[in-house]
């Protein structure tokens, strides 16, 4: 090959690169970090986090720049809005990794299920992970009764079914009340979620945050 054309040739190929990389950047499937990969990488960080004193997590100028015009989280999270919580810094995650969704009780409603179902099918989101924690306040309340004054009756009517699953069950009543309610939520996800044939590339799990030791405990799917 003479040097010219030998220089073409090997321009078109960077160009055939470079548009195959914008290609992947720019489609979910593609670049979406598979569900079990997903899961190993949260496991991970929620250790790196329970094991040292501070969250390596922190967000960074370098972290934003790079996530500014583009974002492929590897997670849904819905948590608690409780202020211990913070799904970022437990799982010792930075910006762009998480997408968070959070109310009391970590409960589903229409909009929770809209926003899982735009994680997994605009950004490449594979794994779901629902995530209660210890002595949860809206747990606590939907325990003590099945009413509440205001809009706080939407969340203890949502708490019920785990309420009434673990009644009479051996254990601490919260503590089983509070995965149960996870649990449940998970499974209205797998259920509820619109996510046509993308549904089989997804995996929902729950777990249950401690907020003394720092470490989640992952349920059994
Ligand atoms: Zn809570």
């Amino acid at each position: 090959m003479k040097t010219k054309s030998r220089l073409t040739f090997l321009a078109s190929i960077s160009i055939l690169s470079i548009a195959a990389t914008v290609f992947a950047s720019d489609h979910s499937a593609s670049s979406s970090v598979s569900p079990d990969a997903a899961l190993a990488k949260l496991k991970e960080g929620n250790a790196r986090y329970a094991g040292s004193t501070v969250s390596a997590g922190k967000p960074t100028a370098a972290k934003r720049a790079e996530t500014a015009q583009v974002q492929h989280p590897f997670a849904v999270i819905v948590a608690c809005a409780d202020s211990r919580v913070l799904p970022e810094l437990i799982l010792d995650q930075n910006i762009g990794d998480l997408f968070v969704i959070r109310t009391a009780g970590n409960v589903m409603d229409d909009h929770g299920l809209g926003s899982v179902e735009y994680a997994i099918e605009h950004l490449g989101t594979r794994l779901v992970v629902v995530l209660g924690h210890e002595r949860c306040g809206a747990v606590t309340a939907a325990l003590a009764s099945d009413s509440a004054p205001g809009h706080v009756q939407s969340l203890v009517r949502d708490i019920q079914p785990a309420i009434k699953a673990t009644k009479g069950k051996a254990g601490d009543p919260l503590d089983l009340a509070i995965a149960e309610n996870a649990r449940l939520v998970a499974a209205t996800i797998r259920k509820e979620a619109d996510l046509g044939d993308l549904a089989k590339e997804v995996r929902v799990v729950s777990g249950v945050y401690d907020l003394d030791t720092g470490k989640v405990e992952w349920a059994k799917e």
